[in-house]
């Protein structure tokens, strides 16, 4: 049955392809969810020149004379997944980052980032073989914005891209690290005065950036009330600029700071304390986006402990969508050993994989808290982080917020429309709605009974053209 399925497929790629506006797609017999919160049993959507033209039940979508049928029944469709959080400019390994070990003799930093800008691509195919459609990129060096990856995204083999580019920062933004070569450009922009902050919003708003974003760490307490108030600025000029502010400030502090200077979305999640009323009162108040990270923390400490002992750690890459260049790093974790230079001991090390595996339940409660009060929560997982795998983590992060206590349908919601919402893309995707790009995935197992149903992906539809996930699969 399977086999035959592929093949009618095939031959429905390639009309597909070469077919003009009347080119019809039915997909029939599956359960739908459409991404608002609602559910077809045996539900029928069509797809006309790429769009959905209909989506409903049998009776309300009567399939056209002409069209490809496809016979999903025991399936279930949802739009595509959204990825909130990632970076193109980080490769899943420490290597991505030359803030985590520095280790030029191994991976010379400017060697991998050349790679990186000369295969875009396989961000790309690992995102629609794990049944991402669209993906938000919030950091990285000018090119995250100006390179093809990200400007030439209407079509079929890549994923709907939004970039941020360069993160403003006081932190490290002098330090070694970034004072990077003409191949690198500058991850970090500084905000060490007023001048350098208005220069800097401007060269973002001038290479096309999506946001602006600001990389809110804890400031030291002398330079609180300085940094406070040039956040303010960043916001006021971000706000002139027509573009939306996003900060990263895992502290509570920092991220009310980061409310009041007119953030529009809060990547990661408040991990220090227990998020209060006033909180809630300003994410509330400007409408924000809170895009929890819940796994890249225990993720990135994983990483740490595979190459403090040298041996590498299991890869959850369950429908083989990770690039084998990128696997080839990750199976040598023995190779950063010496870089890291005994600052882990093997007993240390086997702490941090306890730890990594304990439940973050500050992170949790302040998800369920601030979901309960109705805020505009979207599914982030800040893939391009080590063992973070551009693709696959959705699958461990759209967990963790099951297991915080969010229902599969209100994740689906956050996976899929919410944010596209967040983009500012939901005009066009997101959702399963006449008039949208016909974005969307098959699962063989009920994502409702758990979310962990996601990863028995069968096939992804981007922009109306229909893949089972095993031509996807890159290993
Ligand atoms: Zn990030």
């Amino acid at each position: 049955m399977l086999k035959k399925w592929r093949l009618v497929s095939a031959v429905a790629l390639c009309s597909v392809a070469t077919a003009s506006a009347q080119n019809l797609t039915a997909l029939t017999g599956a359960t739908v969810l459409d991404g608002k919160g609602g559910a077809i049993e045996n539900g029928v959507v069509i797809i006309s020149d790429h769009h959905i033209s209909c989506v409903g039940s049998t009776t309300e979508c009567k399939v056209p004379s002409g069209a490809t049928q496809f016979n999903l029944s025991k399936h279930f469709i949802t739009p595509g997944l959204v990825d909130s959080h990632v970076h193109f400019a980080q490769t899943g390994w420490i290597d991505g980052r030359p803030d985590g070990i520095e280790a030029p003799d191994v991976y010379p930093y400017d060697e991998t980032v050349a790679q990186l800008r000369a295969n875009p691509d396989r961000w790309h195919k690992s995102y629609l073989c794990s049944g991402i459609t669209a993906v938000y990129d919030v950091g990285g060096a000018d090119w995250t914005i100006t390179d093809s990856h990200a400007t030439d995204t209407d079509r079929p083999d890549r994923v709907h891209v939004r970039a941020a580019g360069p993160l403003i920062t006081y932190a490290s933004a002098r330090n070694r690290f970034f004072q990077l070569g003409e191949a690198s450009q500058a991850m970090f922009l500084p905000m060490d005065n007023d001048k350098e902050v208005r220069a800097n919003v401007a060269h973002l708003k001038k290479i096309g950036a999506a946001a602006v974003k600001v990389w809110f760490l804890k400031p030291t307490a002398e330079r609180e009330k300085e940094l406070d108030n040039r956040l303010m600025l960043v916001g006021e000029l971000a706000r002139k600029a027509g573009l939306p502010l996003i900060v990263h400030s895992t502290g509570l502090r920092e991220a009310k700071v980061a409310l009041r200077a007119g953030a529009k979305m809060l990547v990661h999640s408040v991990e220090d304390k227990l998020v209060d009323q006033e909180f809630i009162d300003l994410l509330l108040k400007n409408d924000a986006v809170y895009a929890p990270t819940l796994v890249v923390g225990s993720n990135w400490t994983r990483a740490m402990a595979a190459v403090a002992i040298g041996k590498p750690i299991e890869v959850d890459d369950p429908n083989g969508c990770v690039d084998n260049a990128i696997m080839d790093r990750i199976i040598h974790p023995e190779l950063l050993t010496p870089a890291l230079g005994g600052r882990i001991s093997a007993t240390r090390a086997m702490e941090l994989l306890e730890d990594a595996g304990r439940t973050p339940s500050v992170m949790y409660a302040n998800l369920r808290t601030v979901f309960a009060a109705g805020a505009h929560v979207v599914t982030a997982t800040d893939a391009g982080n080590p063992l973070t795998l551009h693709g696959p983590s959705i699958y461990s992060e759209m967990e963790a917020m099951q297991a915080a206590g969010l229902t599969p349908i209100q994740i689906i919601t956050a996976a899929t429309l919410k944010g596209a919402e967040a983009m500012g893309i939901a005009s066009k995707t997101g959702s399963l709605e006449v008039g949208k790009l016909a974005d969307l995935i098959v699962m063989t197992k009920d994502p409702r009974k758990d979310i962990a149903n996601f990863r028995s992906l069968s096939h992804v539809m981007r922009k109306g053209i229909l893949k089972t996930q095993s031509d996807l699969k890159v290993r």
